[in-house]
């Protein structure tokens, strides 16, 4: 039987020995895991866990029942593929096939990395420094106002946290949505009495306070404004992931220029016998005609179920799925799906300053992709019309009071 070695214990790590052994794989398998805990799941690091509602996130798996060797706190350093090894701290570890699972590491502040009171929040040991931060109500800076800093902002809120969003672009979320549908959900962060601060670069951390760059002149703003200092007890750094791929440096594997795995439609990489899953890898989609890198928990559970099939040599179909995520803040159920750009056609499905509404992207009459606000049903129902790719009549999908249906 082939020994399956699994590097990285995150969410697509654990997935594929799970998968693995649900489609009948009998062989060996090792999963390694750089951190000590054991093995849990990151979404609730920035709502349960942060206030102190769930005590810690971990998976609900028997890994001794499942036939799994775990190997925790062991970092791999390294992968020689003509010798099928992998490198870690404690001596190689052969492999039949590798599997790379090793997510993704936070970006940080230039300058900001090993300075006291800078945060990020990526591990459980992240919320476990962050927990006591907002237990005492300290003053809060949040660098970044993507999915994870509105998440961090909105639990900061809660817990009682004097909370100020900077963010260098123009809005929020700038790299994912347009401006027109950012606009209702710059408005969330005021409502729930977080500053947020646009155009905004953070120049200095120091002890206790935060120093933002001097805004260049800017019209029609007549002069340069002064440089502004914000308090900051604790500041959380919410600025992007990068695949965590460091450690193939020489082992010949191809890497996109984000860092990520160059995986093909199975998954493999460009080495003989190694796959690359979740938030490390970028696929080929023909449903998108592009290739996508994918951060988000969903695919972090159907990628693996792609390579366990090809380990088991099944015929699997190309992995290109309808991308999916969702996100919880200031008090919203915000959900996505699909995939749009910037050519695509936006429709509005309610009114974004009501509590609930949809944006649609169309190409020609086809839905590829929506984003749901409190309306989980157009989620679904747009998730299924997006995978058929069937035309959907415009006057209708904009009529919030009509199901989401194929024309
Ligand atoms: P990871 O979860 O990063 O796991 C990779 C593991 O590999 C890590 O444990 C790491 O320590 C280990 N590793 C790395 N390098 C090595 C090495 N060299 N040797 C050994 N081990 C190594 N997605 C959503 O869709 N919705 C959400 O609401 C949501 N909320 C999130 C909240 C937070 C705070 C975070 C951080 C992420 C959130 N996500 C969410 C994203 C989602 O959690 C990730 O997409 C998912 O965890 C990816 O799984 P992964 O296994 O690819 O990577």
């Amino acid at each position: 039987q082939r020994h399956v070695v699994i590097v990285g214990a995150g969410m697509a790590g654990v997935q594929t020995a799970v998968a693995l052994r649900e489609q009948g794989f009998t062989g060996p398998v090792t999963l390694i895991g750089a951190e000590p805990h054991q093995p849990y799941d990151r979404p609730p690091l920035s709502k349960a866990v942060l206030l102190g509602k769930a005590e810690d996130s971990a998976f609900d798996i028997d890994f001794e029942a499942l036939g799994v060797q775990l190997r925790l706190g062991v970092e791999v350093t390294g992968l020689r593929a003509a010798d099928h090894e992998v490198d870690t701290e404690a001596g190689p570890v052969p492999y039949d096939t590798l599997v790379v699972a090793t997510g993704a590491h936070p970006l940080t502040l230039p300058g900001g990395e090993g300075v006291p009171g800078v945060h990020l929040l990526r591990t459980l040991d992240d919320a476990a420094r962050l927990k006591p931060v907002l237990e005492r109500r300290h003053d809060i800076v949040v660098v970044g106002a993507g999915w994870i800093g509105a998440e961090f902002a909105t639990a900061a809120r809660e817990a009682g946290c004097a909370v100020t969003v900077v963010e260098a672009a123009d809005r929020p979320l700038a790299g994912a949505l347009p401006a027109e549908v950012t606009a209702p959900m710059a408005a969330w962060y005021a409502e729930s009495g977080t500053e947020l601060l646009l155009h905004a670069r953070v120049e200095r951390v120091e002890p206790g306070r935060v120093l933002l760059a001097a805004a260049p002149a800017n019209p029609p703003a007549p002069a340069p404004a002064p440089p502004r200092e914000l308090p900051a007890d604790a500041v959380v750094v919410g600025i992007g992931a990068r695949p965590a791929t460091g450690w193939l440096a020489g082992s010949g594997a191809a890497l996109d220029p984000s860092g990520a795995l160059t995986a093909d439609d199975h998954l493999r990489t460009t080495l003989p016998d190694v796959y690359a899953v979740g938030d490390c890898a970028s696929f080929p989609s023909a449903r998108y005609g592009e290739r996508l890198l994918v951060h988000h928990w969903d695919n972090a559970l159907q990628g693996p179920r792609t390579v366990a099939a090809d380990i088991l040599g099944e015929a699997a179909a190309p992995y290109d799925p309808v991308p999916y995520f969702w996100s919880e803040q200031f008090g919203r159920f915000v959900q996505y799906a699909g995939h749009h750009g910037a050519a695509d056609t936006l429709l509005w499905r309610g009114d974004p300053a009501g509590a609930a509404w949809t944006v649609l992207w169309l190409r020609g009459d086809a839905l590829v992709a929506l984003l749901a606000v409190g309306r989980p049903r157009d989620l679904a129902q747009g998730r299924r019309l997006i995978e058929q790719g069937t035309p959907v009549d415009r006057e209708r999908a904009a009529d919030p009071a009509v199901p989401l249906k194929a024309a």
